[in-house]
């Protein structure tokens, strides 16, 4: 966290600062500090950088401050992997635009009614983010031009790539006018990420964030894997979970500081917010306050908790995930002082799980996945707390009153003492019940990590190793299915699970086996899929052909007309076809060789 240069220093245009400021970002994320300058420079940039670093930004303000944006025009395209990101980068870039007169960005993704985006596309497009496939979908239809781009972003170009839009990717980039500005962010750069920087970056400047090493050996790390609107029922869950004397919770912007910790107010925790909004004098008392036990947690920014010394932190929770590790070593430093040991919990959300890996790596140290305690591990600790409290009554307090009133009850009642205190106890839990009902959290998968999840949520994937093949040939669980592309069509298994996860917006660790064949490719997935998946996955093309995707049946292959018509049994019988020689068994090995080379340099 040395990092102090502030964002007005950056050269961003006001309306863009203006949005800056109204997103509430304190300082900018060392990412943006550096990519920023380079791209309102208008040079091309090769970003080195995660999910959860601040990227979108990093190249969305600086691109918006630099584009004179034309009403009809599409003048920035951003290229994402899949839906759910390129919905989420859209936002972003509407909300970081939203002071700029009338920039209209429009999201173009697989799996959504082509209809609708031509309706979105036809007011206009100034900002478009899309997925390579769909894009060019719309290329083919004329539905969207790219000849008066200005400037076009890869992001998370390793996962696009290793998607199998490695084609749609270079025909895209072939469409895009020479002297447009390019950046591409990746978190990894594999073989083909470094082919398209050759053929495709021109001179560029670089933008990495170099992560240092460094131990944290008496802090317990733990990590929660938890979906973004779920995170605030998380947190209060682990915050009643933990034994804890003071916790510091760290967000991102100011405004989380205030909603965060009027959230957990509102459902009794002793807690304030710390941000640099506050005045000096007010951060000071809330930190003396907690370091006095008369506030046990507060909820920061990073640069309003720079430099806390509070021996009492035992927890540090990243409620947000910091922009780097450097920041992440820094927050977690906050607990165990003065040689106590301490604990840092880490909300991770499914899409952010890659930073996981290079904390660990920077920290050296494994940090384990935890599950949230269960309504059952709630209840006693309520319990236990209700009775202490009743234990300091019965040492401390004058009950001569109460007992008096307790024996009247009793009698005016005409019940039993034990039942005349079951209810008052029952009428004193009401804010807070002793045995309260927690609706199960949903269960994000996380990759990489056993299954040493408990309580609600399901932090294990089934390993690839552990599938087992069922009679019929296909995997236990799975259904095979036909395509009417094979290798004929330059058809990969790489282009294969690219089309599925892309226009389906499925994990393609789900997606099982390939067989690639002269004419045609079989897949298997999930026998529990989805019907609505389905339906979409029938309407899919892989490299510009026509899929046919159906259900494979006894007859081989189907004919023309017939549509896909819902799940049959797979024949144990050997098919037809099935003495052709398949080319590969499996995505899951080593990424493909790409022969043909492309664009115009
Ligand atoms: P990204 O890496 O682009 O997915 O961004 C991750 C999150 O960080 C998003 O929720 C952004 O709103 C947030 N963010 C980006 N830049 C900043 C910043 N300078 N200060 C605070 N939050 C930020």
């Amino acid at each position: 966290m040395d990092q102090e240069i502030t964002f007005e220093e950056l050269g961003l245009a006001p309306e863009i600062l203006d949005a800056v400021k109204a997103a509430g970002y304190e300082t900018p994320s060392p990412i943006q500090a550096k990519a920023i300058p380079a791209l309102l420079q208008g040079k091309n940039l090769l970003g080195t950088a995660q999910t959860g670093t601040g990227k979108t930004a990093a190249f969305a303000l600086p691109l918006l401050s630099r584009i004179e944006f034309n009403t009809r025009e599409t003048s920035l395209l951003v290229l994402t992997p899949t839906r759910e990101l390129s919905i989420q980068v859209a936002e972003a870039i509407q909300q970081y635009a939203m002071k700029l007169p009338k920039v209209h960005v429009v999201p173009v993704y697989g799996g959504q009614d082509i209809s609708v985006q031509f309706k979105a596309l036809k007011r206009s497009a100034n900002v478009i983010v899309a997925t390579p496939g769909r894009l060019i979908d719309h290329l083919k239809r004329g539905s969207i031009s790219l000849d008066k781009v200005q400037a076009v972003v890869l992001d998370e170009a390793d996962e696009m790539l290793d998607m199998g839009f490695m084609e749609d990717v270079e025909t895209i980039l072939s469409e895009i006018p020479e002297n447009a500005q390019r950046a591409l962010f990746s978190a990894t750069m594999p073989k083909e990420v470094l082919e398209i920087i050759d053929e495709h970056l021109g001179e560029y400047s670089e933008a990495r964030i170099e992560g240092k090493t460094t131990t944290v050996e008496n802090i317990r790390q733990r990590f929660l894997l938890v979906k973004s609107h779920d995170k605030m029922e998380a947190l209060a869950r682990v915050i009643e979970g933990e034994d804890f004397d003071g916790m510091l919770i760290f967000v991102r912007t100011k405004q989380a500081t205030s909603e965060v910790s009027e959230r957990l107010e509102a459902r009794g925790f002793n807690v304030a917010p710390l941000s640099g909004d506050l005045a000096q004098t007010l951060r000071e008392r809330t930190i003396n306050r907690l370091k006095m036990g008369k506030l046990d947690i507060v909820v920061a920014t990073d640069v309003a908790a720079r430099g806390i010394d509070v021996d009492r932190i035992t927890h540090v929770v990243n409620y947000d995930i910091p922009y780097d590790t450097e920041s992440y070593v820094h927050r977690i430093g906050r607990t165990g002082r003065a040689g106590r040991s301490g604990n840092a919990i880490l909300f991770i959300t499914p899409r952010e799980r890659r930073l996981l890996k290079t904390i660990e790596k920077a920290t050296r140290q494994p940090i384990e996945a935890m599950g949230l305690p269960s309504a059952e591990q709630i209840s006693a600790k309520r319990i236990a707390n209700f009775q202490k409290k009743i234990q300091d009554k019965l040492t401390n307090a004058d009950l001569t009153k109460f007992r008096e009133t307790l024996m009247k009850m009793t009698v005016e009642l005409g019940s039993d003492i034990e039942e005349v205190a079951a209810a008052a106890l029952c009428l004193a839990q009401e804010r807070e019940p002793l045995f309260p009902k927690m609706e199960a959290l949903s269960t994000p998968k996380v990759r990489d990590h056993g299954d040493s999840g408990k309580g609600d949520f399901d932090t294990a994937e089934k390993p690839r190793k552990e599938r087992k093949e069922g009679a019929n040939g296909v995997e236990e669980g799975y259904l095979r299915y036909y395509l009417a592309v094979g290798r004929r069509d330059h058809v990969s298994p790489r282009d294969i699970v690219g089309a599925i996860a892309g226009e389906a917006d499925i994990s393609s660790a789900i997606i099982g086996r390939i067989k690639l064949f002269d004419k045609f490719s079989t897949v298997e997935l999930p026998d529990n899929t989805d019907q609505s998946v389905l339906d979409i996955l029938s309407e899919m093309t892989i490299r510009g052909n026509d899929a046919k995707f159906r259900l494979m049946t006894d007859d081989a292959p189907p004919p023309k007309d017939h549509g896909f018509k819902g799940k049959k049994k797979f024949s144990k019988e050997k098919k037809p076809w099935s003495k052709e020689k398949p080319f590969r068994e499996s995505h899951g090995d080593k990424p493909f060789r790409k022969t043909r080379r492309f664009g115009r340099h």
